[in-house]
């Protein structure tokens, strides 16, 4: 079965422990949230079926070993994992980013997987699985966006509760580009001596305008 691809395009690692490091972005169509501050609504329909190797063979000429599979929710398609196998068996680190409302158990276990924890201001914090914390592993990665005070609050209680088995450094405080001001989260963390690593979305720092591919 082929995969509906919103874009594949070749960036800036922006997020994430490996931020800064050049990445192959695959974006999958369709997503089964809404979130307030999506920045990918275009993602939510558009996009065009790929078959596994059309994935490969497009990505091949990027020359880089790193591949993020985004979306979008790319689990809400039955065959992304199918394709995260045959990515790490032709040898590419792969990265998901997925908004954790789908079991990640099943998932090839040297696929990095990257859980987005939705805060109250995103209108879909009782999307989330929790019971997904308990199933990464020490590569793994949370990512909190915070948009206010109360969601930062929420993200401690989180961390606090399931997250003893997860280093600080890959608990991600990612503040909602314009609505919180990265200074002033990066005080509350402090304040609080919090084990967690402060994010900056760094692709919208070197690309403010662009609002795609990037
Ligand atoms: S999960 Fe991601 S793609 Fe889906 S609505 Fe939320 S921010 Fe947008």
């Amino acid at each position: 079965m082929p995969i509906k691809i919103n874009e594949i395009f070749y960036s800036i690692q922006g997020e994430s422990v490996y931020t800064g490091i050049p990445c192959i972005f695959i974006r999958l169509t369709g997503c089964n949230l809404r979130c307030s501050y999506c920045d990918t609504r275009y993602a939510y329909d558009e996009g065009k079926q790929y078959t596994i190797p059309e994935i490969v063979e497009k990505i091949k000429k990027y020359r880089c070993p790193v591949v993020q599979i985004t979306g979008g929710e790319p689990l809400l398609q039955d065959e992304t994992h199918l394709l995260i196998n045959r990515l790490i068996e032709i040898g590419y680190q792969v990265l998901l980013e997925t908004n954790g409302s789908f079991q990640v158990s099943h998932l090839n276990e040297k696929c990095i997987k990257i859980i987005d924890i939705k805060c109250p201001s995103s209108n879909e914090s009782q999307s989330t699985d929790l019971d997904n914390i308990r199933r990464l592993n020490s590569l793994d990665q949370l990512k909190f966006v915070v948009g206010d005070r109360p969601d930062y609050e929420y993200a401690v209680k989180i961390m606090k509760t399931y997250c003893q088995h997860i280093s600080g450094d890959r608990l991600l405080f990612s503040p909602v580009a314009g609505k919180l001001d990265p200074a002033e989260m990066a005080s509350w963390i402090l304040n609080d001596r919090l084990n967690a690593r402060l994010q900056l979305q760094i692709h919208k720092i070197l690309w403010p305008d662009e609002s795609r591919g990037k």
